[in-house]
């Protein structure tokens, strides 16, 4: 048991802080990192710090130690939520979910991965072959989505993903049936380079070509091999056919050769340095290579009058390669968005008839950014931060609102607990007409020359009155604002400053029509698969695209609506160090991360109500044997009674409450005395 391990390692929940201020938080999450203790609890959420090294704990003798176990009766780990989602999604028919937040490199994904492992391996006691199918393709789906997903391997932070939420299925005898993935994505523009390909090995060398049409191997090392290997073999075993392997491949290699083109001008016309890409290209797209030509240096346009014209790119905009560096981006994103709906379409649950077969229930696993704050912040973070309010408001609706429900239900009194809701922060951001998404598509929407300043403008105007909203122009001696770019908004988990530079261009849709054309065009089935809206000439193409604002804040909102009817439980991970040590605990860097995570008021909340409670006969039947009045059979009006004398016996009658139908305790200590008591006597 945790506590039975001794205070030299801690404590293993922070609600037994003897009081809960940063300095103690941190005191004890650095020591706990120093004696290789890597997780904590805040009652059933689990505080995670990257080890960055191999721990001896995830084998399986830990798993069986955690298998069916309550969460106090072991050291904290990953395994017992895991467990405890499952439990519930089992006994009781829930649906549940395991959110993980933590900055890039914080071990949100190693975590996910022992989480679905852990599922994997307490599932299917009977090995049924199609179940271990079931697994087996589901847990490939994750690699292929991490080596797509895990561009820059380097710098996690320059990785273009920022969350991917994964739904797995279960029959009613808890097994897996199947899955659905979600991804989201954000576009960043430093991300059109080589290492996206870094994760396929593809060279950046033409001679790549040369692999994709002969299936020649161009990578170097063993290494670069192997992984290409287990990601090829992964992508066979999920089912996806040679022809779409290939092209995934075709698609990559046009990629690539598109991030290497260059432009040169002569004053007048803009043109391609060297014919030989354009044909590579065209070869690999299975287009014509004066198409490709066509929409390289041409936009459609129509005129006002109706008329069609073709305008040629301008030599700013080529020689700043901007047109061929969005198609890249989207040409990537597709390819992506189309990966993972082919994933879909193969593990979905098919043929699940709940009269036949019962409810079928779902564990979810989202992995995800948490807030973010850098030196310099911009739309990316600005939509990143915006997620974690709207993760907070659903965190803050389902832990307070079910708590308070279930004291009222219990006929417990209700401690009002004082706690921030962050509500008004999420609708400055979404709110229809006056929030800043609206506002900065508006500025979108409005022909001639809006930029990013005369949007900023827009925003003060509308914004004024906000409380949680101010600028340089609206605060004018906080010098910590430019006059032209920043705006601030004060998040739950603090004030940060946005740049609105690159604002109004990040969140248009600046594709050409002519680079979806070209696509749709194409005489490879996948690749026109992944370019419906390219069948439309530019007279037909009547409706703006979606904001990129826009479209994330949709895929927002359906995620918390999928989301919020499951019962949720956390895992906040934290990373220790920029050095990938591990041995260093950069104590700035972390109470940083505690603070953005909101964990202290985590902690507040928790020991404001009670950590654990359970029905009166259940309680009974795991602790009747250590009172004597109890055991064997209690000779008691009611299991309530009963259960006040194992209490009063142990001495913890102040730190309970007796509802309707369970005991609530306050703090999990009286539970490990209980649990100790029941350890010697059996
Ligand atoms: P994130 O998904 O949050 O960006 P990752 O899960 O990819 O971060 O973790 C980054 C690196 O940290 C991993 O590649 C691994 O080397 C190390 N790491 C993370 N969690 C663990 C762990 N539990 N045990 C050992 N190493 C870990
Ligand atoms: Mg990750």
């Amino acid at each position: 048991m945790a506590e039975l391990e001794g205070l030299e390692f801690g404590k293993s929940d922070f609600v037994l802080l003897d009081e809960v201020t940063m300095e103690q938080f941190m005191e004890n999450l650095k020591l706990r990192f120093e004696k290789g203790r890597i997780y904590t609890y805040i009652g059933e959420v689990v505080v995670s710090v990257n080890p960055y090294r191999q721990m001896d704990i995830y084998g399986k003798d830990n798993i069986e130690a955690y298998r069916g176990r309550e969460l106090y009766e072991n050291p904290p780990h990953l395994y017992a939520v895991s467990d405890a989602a499952y439990k519930a999604m089992k006994r009781r028919a829930k649906d549940t979910c395991i959110v993980i937040s933590g900055e890039s490199g914080a071990g949100k994904t190693e975590a996910s991965k022992y989480i679905m492992q852990y599922i994997a391996a307490i599932t299917n006691p009977s090995q049924r072959a199609e179940v271990e199918s079931v697994k087996n393709v589901l847990l490939k789906s994750n690699c292929v989505l991490e080596a797509f997903g895990n561009a820059k391997t380097n710098r996690n932070d320059n990785s273009s993903r920022f969350g991917k939420y994964m739904d797995i299925n279960f029959n009613f005898n808890g097994d897996p049936t199947g899955g659905h993935i979600n991804n989201y994505l954000l576009e960043k523009s430093q991300w059109c380079s080589d290492e996206m390909l870094q994760s396929f090995h593809l060279q950046n060398d033409p001679a790549v070509y040369v692999y994709t049409k002969e299936g020649a191997e161009t990578a170097t090392s063993n290494n670069d091999r192997s992984s290409h290997k287990a990601v090829l073999s992964a992508l066979e075993v999920i089912g996806f056919s040679k022809e779409e392997i290939n092209s995934v491949y075709q698609i990559l290699a046009t990629i690539l050769l598109l991030g290497n083109m260059q432009f040169e001008s002569d004053g007048e016309s803009v043109n391609i340095v060297g014919q030989e890409v354009v044909n590579h290209i065209s070869e690999l797209t299975a287009t014509e290579p004066d198409s490709v030509n066509k929409s390289l240096l041409y936009r459609t346009v129509a005129t006002g009058g109706g008329e069609v014209i073709e305008k040629g790119h301008t030599e700013q905009d080529a020689l700043r390669c901007f047109p061929y560096h969005i198609f890249t981006v989207a040409l990537y994103e597709r390819l992506f968005g189309w990966i993972v709906s082919r994933i879909n379409s193969i593990i979905e649950v098919k043929d699940y008839d709940p009269v036949l077969h019962g409810k079928n229930t779902v564990i979810g696993v989202l992995d995800i950014y948490g807030f973010e704050i850098f030196d310099n912040n911009s739309f990316e973070q600005f939509c990143i931060n915006y997620c974690n309010e709207k993760l907070q408001q659903l965190f803050i609706e389902l832990i307070l609102r079910q708590e308070q429900d279930e004291y009222q239900r219990e006929g417990i009194t209700w401690q009002h607990i004082e706690y921030f809701n962050n509500q008004i922060i999420v609708d400055l951001v979404e709110q229809a007409h006056k929030g800043i998404i609206s506002i900065l598509d508006e500025a979108c929407l409005t022909v001639g020359k809006v930029t990013d300043t005369v949007c900023l403008d827009s925003m003060d105007t509308k914004l004024a009155q906000h409380p949680h909203y101010t600028s340089r122009k609206l605060s004018p001696t906080d010098k910590s604002m430019d006059f032209q770019k920043h705006f601030r908004i004060r998040h739950y988990a603090g004030d940060v400053t946005y740049s609105v530079e690159g604002f109004l261009d990040k969140n248009k849709d600046l594709l050409f029509q002519d680079f979806k054309r070209l696509m749709y065009n194409s005489a490879n089935p996948v690749l026109k698969e992944m370019w419906p809206d390219g069948h439309l000439s530019i007279t037909e193409v009547t409706k703006r695209p979606l904001t990129a604002a826009t479209l994330f804040k949709n895929s927002i909102v359906a995620l918390v609506d999928k989301l919020a009817c499951k019962e949720p439980y956390y895992v906040r991970c934290i990373k220790p160090n920029e050095m990938k040590s591990p041995v260093l605990f950069d104590d700035a860097r972390c109470q940083h991360q505690v603070a953005y995570l909101g964990l202290l008021e985590n902690v507040r909340v928790r020991r404001a109500g009670f950590a654990y409670r359970q029905l009166y006969a259940r309680f009974l039947q795991r602790y009747k044997m250590t009172c004597e009045y109890t055991w064997p059979n209690h000779l008691m009006a009611s299991d309530r009674e009963a259960v006040e004398a194992i209490v009063i016996q142990h001495g913890f009658q102040d730190d309970v409450a007796y509802g309707q139908t369970k005991l609530f305790v306050r703090t999990p200590r009286s539970l490990f005395t209980l649990e100790q008591e029941r350890n010697n006597l059996i």
